[in-house]
């Protein structure tokens, strides 16, 4: 397979394709049932109905659903689309449909149906999607409904042309069991929290959204390696295989110039999301080879969060067509940079403002410092939730190995607000004292915006004008981070205006009142900023003098989804219940348990079949060298012996400890409760594949070329 892998490769052409003729403005949206295309195919009065649903939550009656789903359909004939299908996010991370036609038999003709039914509300046989015990599979109703806020597309690929309806998925009883609904839910919230506190600023606003851009991080592998790399296909990272001599020390491949093939790749993958509305917007090489990011510009939570998602599926489709196989996986490669996906949150008024831009007058600056400092205070308080939102056997990898953001949740703000917190916490010294001083925050110098200084070792960086999470993994649903964000943002916000308005009632006057609470919240927030290099020995050491976590592990710090914390933030506002909460926190130690299991699988038949085998034979090759020569009575040095013992030493290393961890694996799978499975699952088994894959990739270095099975990494990221 290595072989024959690598002829394939090499003669595959890497001409750049001509696309003068592509037409960004032309394709942008075609493949969506966006404004103009409601405008062109619905009566006023649907259009109507549909955009106030859109802008103002409104329900959209019977009636008119009808009307909707009538034009929609004609719309989606009118484009060759032959199916439609409900588009839904469940909690195994990736997109679900099940499509149907619009034809149906009628009188021995085919008829094209597609009624307000179709549209609003459909039944999926979902019995097999996780719900964590929310649902018995004897009760196996799911349903998914319509949301009018994401607009429904048409998805093509070789199997034809799809409308696609995006839908939450519920169970019968209301309970959510997908991401999109509890994020629906937190934008909701923060949209109402948020627009409480403009209006002790900016008496014209009626409403705020959350606004989001999604920076996206990915490995492209030529698909005839991938295909010869079981772990790749089944993991969707390698569990062996010896780093390169030249891996990511040069530097030379961040923004270097693109390859050809993978030039292609890109630009292909542009139309296809400009046909979708995908505002993709940059295009760069990555830190490691092979690796490459691309980013669109931001937009509403929600709708940033579906474009993201189909955005992977569509990353996955286009790679295929150029024989590429995209690898999502936060860590496809040790010692080789991760990816991620930075979350770039800020929040927006329905007038324009973005709240965490700083102005540059004096009340503008005190609404900024006050959105400001209480998300830096609803990070603190939620910092466990926000890192178990982000918690994945695959995130694992990248937070707190030594080239993400670590496990420890922190923010960075960069050295100019750090001096205006201070000089405005200096402030209520002086007036606590007495003394008549003016309220420092006149002045948030404008040039901010450029020129607050970057963190790239934050998981949480203040970057001007918005946040960006960059701890989120690059194969993770945003949904699940988002969600936790506004949601603990928007709690934050509730608890800060009870307090000021108390205040208020006992006749402090309101500015007062604002800047005094500000200056609580901060003082018990503080502990979270932290400016220097969060990688170092020393910040861990000095994170735990604070008393921050540090949570290395998935099933440990899942537990956040059933804390305390969690149900102040999440039910009673709302977003989840208790049960849901559950639900959630025993799907994701599912999820976890099951992937360790499959790469433990997967690393015992590595290791038996495919670098066993062949080092054996050379093992067995060159001892009989040893006895041709010592027979013909030629004099043989050490050097072939010692080799012969040292090959041998690491199968014997290989075999034991893979047997062991095969042992550990039955062991974990007798435990019936998930949270103790899971546990062991770490613990016992996923730490000992590093041993493992010690000796395996010390076997690739010994081992004669020619007789390796699995592709090197050299070629794995050097070839395409
Ligand atoms: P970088 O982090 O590499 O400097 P950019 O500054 O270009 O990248 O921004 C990264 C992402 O942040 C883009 O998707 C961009 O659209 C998004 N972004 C910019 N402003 C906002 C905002 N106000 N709210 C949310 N996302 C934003
Ligand atoms: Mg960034």
């Amino acid at each position: 397979m290595r072989f024959e892998s690598l002829k394939t490769v090499s003669n595959r052409k890497n001409r750049i394709k001509d696309n003068s003729t592509v037409s960004f403005t032309d394709l942008f949206n075609s493949n969506v049932f966006d404004d103009t295309a409601m405008r062109n195919f619905l009566s006023r009065e649907a259009y109507e109905s549909v955009s106030s649903s859109i802008h103002n939550g409104k329900t959209i009656n019977r009636k008119m659903a009808e009307h909707v789903a009538s034009g929609m359909k004609r719309w989606a004939l009118s484009k060759g689309a032959t199916h439609y299908t409900h588009w839904f996010q469940p909690l195994t991370g990736s997109t679900a449909e099940k499509h149907d036609s619009f034809f149906e038999p009628e009188n021995g003709k085919a008829v094209e149906k597609f009624s307000a039914n179709s549209l609003v509300q459909q039944e999926p046989d979902a019995s097999s999607l996780p719900s964590g015990g929310l649902r018995n599979t004897f009760e196996a109703r799911g349903y998914t409904a319509w949301d009018p806020s994401s607009p429904a597309f048409i998805y093509e690929n070789t199997a034809g042309k799809t409308l696609c309806i995006p839908t939450v998925f519920v169970s019968y009883n209301g309970e959510a069991l997908d991401y999109k609904t509890p994020l629906l839910k937190s934008v909701n919230l923060v949209d109402k929290a948020a627009t409480e506190i403009c209006k002790y600023f900016l008496k014209k606003v009626s409403s705020c959204t959350a606004s989001l851009g999604i920076e996206q991080e990915y490995f492209l592998v030529d698909e005839a390696l991938f295909q010869a790399r079981p772990d790749l296909v089944m993991c969707g990272r390698t569990l062996v295989g010896h780093a390169p001599a030249k891996g990511q020390q040069m530097d030379d491949h961040y923004f270097g110039s693109i390859p050809d093939r993978v030039f292609n790749y890109m630009y292909d993958l542009e139309i296809e999301a400009a046909k979708l509305g995908i505002p993709l917007k940059t295009r760069h090489n990555e830190v490691a080879p092979g690796q490459y990011e691309c980013a669109p510009m931001f937009e509403e939570v929600n709708l940033a969060i579906d474009h993201n998602q189909l955005l992977m599926d569509l990353m996955d489709d286009v790679a295929k067509r150029h024989h590429f196989r995209v690898l999502l996986h936060e860590k496809p490669f040790a010692g080789i940079n991760g990816s991620g996906k930075h979350n770039n949150w800020s929040l927006i008024t329905n007038t324009g403002v973005n709240l965490l831009s700083p102005g540059n007058d004096p009340n503008s600056n005190l609404l900024f410092l006050t959105i400001f400092i209480n998300t830096i205070k609803a990070l603190h308080d939620n910092s466990d939730i926000i890192r178990a939102s982000i918690a994945s056997a695959s995130n694992d990898h990248r937070l707190g190995a030594n080239e993400a953001p670590p496990a420890i949740i922190s923010a960075f703000i960069g050295s100019k607000l750090t001096q205006v917190l201070n000089a405005f916490l200096a402030d209520a010294v002086a007036e606590d004292k007495g003394e008549k001083k003016s309220i420092n925050i006149d002045k948030i110098p404008e040039i901010l915006r450029d020129n607050t200084d970057r963190n790239r070792t934050s998981p949480f960086a203040f970057t001007g004008n918005k946040f960006e999470l960059r701890a989120v993994g690059s194969s993770t649903n945003s949904a699940q981070p988002m969600t936790a964000l506004n949601s603990a943002v928007a709690n934050q916000l509730i608890a800060f205006k009870i307090a000021v308005d108390s205040a208020v009632v006992k006749g402090v006057d309101q500015k007062k009142a604002i800047v005094l609470e500000l200056k609580k919240v901060l003082k018990s927030a503080q502990n979270i900023l932290f400016e220097g290099n969060n990688y170092s020995d020393e910040w861990a050491k000095e994170a735990k003098k604070r008393g921050l976590s540090n949570i290395k592990n998935t099933p440990e710090s899942l537990k956040a989804y059933i804390s305390n914390q969690a149900h102040d933030t999440f039910v009673k506002n709302g977003i989840f219940t208790q049960e849901e909460l559950h639900a959630r926190y025993e799907i994701m130690l599912e999820d976890y348990i099951k992937k360790i299991q499959i790469e433990g699988r997967i690393l015992g038949e590595l290791a038996y079949s495919f670098i066993l085998p062949p080092s054996i034979q050379y093992l067995s090759n060159v001892a009989a060298n040893v006895k041709t020569l010592k027979e013909a009575g030629i004099k043989v040095g050490t050097a072939q012996k010692e080799l012969i013992e040292s090959i041998g030493e690491h199968i014997d290393m290989v075999k034991t400890k893979t047997d062991q961890m095969i042992a550990a694996r039955k062991k974990a799978n007798t435990m019936i409760d998930s949270e103790k499975q899971a546990i062991s699952y770490h613990y016992d088994v996923k730490e000992s594949f590093d041993d493992i894959r010690y000796h395996i990739d010390k076997l690739e270095q010994l081992v004669d070329d020619k007789m390796w099975q699995l592709p090197k990494y050299r070629e794995l990221l050097f070839t395409r």
